[in-house]
């Protein structure tokens, strides 16, 4: 299967009937083919909306997540992001056509190596893939207009708050790993951190530490 004009408008249709309606977004979406970060089994599954397993024991999210999480984020074109859980690199993907530079960070070596090679074939030079441990944020690059986190925590990192920018936005999951969690957006403001409660998510937990891989 390939991302073809009517694939993309059933990919499409399925965004916006779950919520995302940011025509920004979905232009984004729609520039960026979900089926190259999809490889082996679930291959052909890749335009569905589902999560699906990626290397690692790890998974890429659902389209419809992704795009809701994304909007979330109220992206600008001069924004410096920071992704915590690369992942398959997908979001990162998305982020990049949206934002001037986005950092994403992986605790798995493996994955960061894959993602970066799609990087690379899409030419999409405006991403940086580290593998570290992004619980500690990215000190050398900080601060951060943005973070989106796409595992989830038990509570937002405190060296990801102290990393947002004043008037900055970061969305993550919050709960415990074997439970419905809450997407929570946090803005930084003068007087401190609004937070807000978006909907129910299921991610993978943020772990500390680097992966047994790297
Ligand atoms: N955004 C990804 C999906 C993320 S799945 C995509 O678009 O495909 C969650 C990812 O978070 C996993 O790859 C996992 O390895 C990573 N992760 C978990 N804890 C982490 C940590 N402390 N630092 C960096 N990455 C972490």
């Amino acid at each position: 299967m390939s991302f073809d004009a009517e694939c993309k408008m059933q990919f499409l249709f399925a965004l916006r009937s779950k919520g995302v309606t940011d025509s920004r977004v979905l232009g984004a979406m729609e520039k960026v083919d979900r089926g190259l970060f999809v490889t082996g089994l679930f291959e052909d599954r890749a335009y569905e909306d589902m999560p699906l397993p990626i290397s690692c024991g790890q998974t890429i999210s659902q389209p419809s997540v992704v795009g809701l999480m994304t909007q979330a984020l109220q992206v600008a074109p001069r924004d410096k992001v920071l992704e915590v859980g690369t992942g398959s690199g997908y979001q990162a993907a998305v982020l990049s056509q949206l934002a001037r530079r986005v950092y994403t960070v992986d605790r798995h070596k493996r994955l960061v190596a894959e993602a970066r090679s799609v990087f690379d074939a899409l030419d999409l030079t405006n991403i940086t893939a580290f593998n570290a441990d992004g619980s500690h944020g990215l000190p050398d690059q900080a601060p951060f207009d943005r973070i989106l986190v796409t595992a989830a925590a038990e509570d937002p990192p405190g060296p990801l708050l102290a990393q947002l920018k004043m008037g900055g936005i970061m969305v993550v999951p919050v709960g415990q790993s074997d439970a419905v969690q809450s997407l929570i957006r946090v803005h930084r403001t003068e007087n401190g951190f609004d937070y807000d409660e978006l909907r129910p998510v299921r991610f993978v937990p943020l772990v500390e530490g680097l992966g047994r891989d790297g």
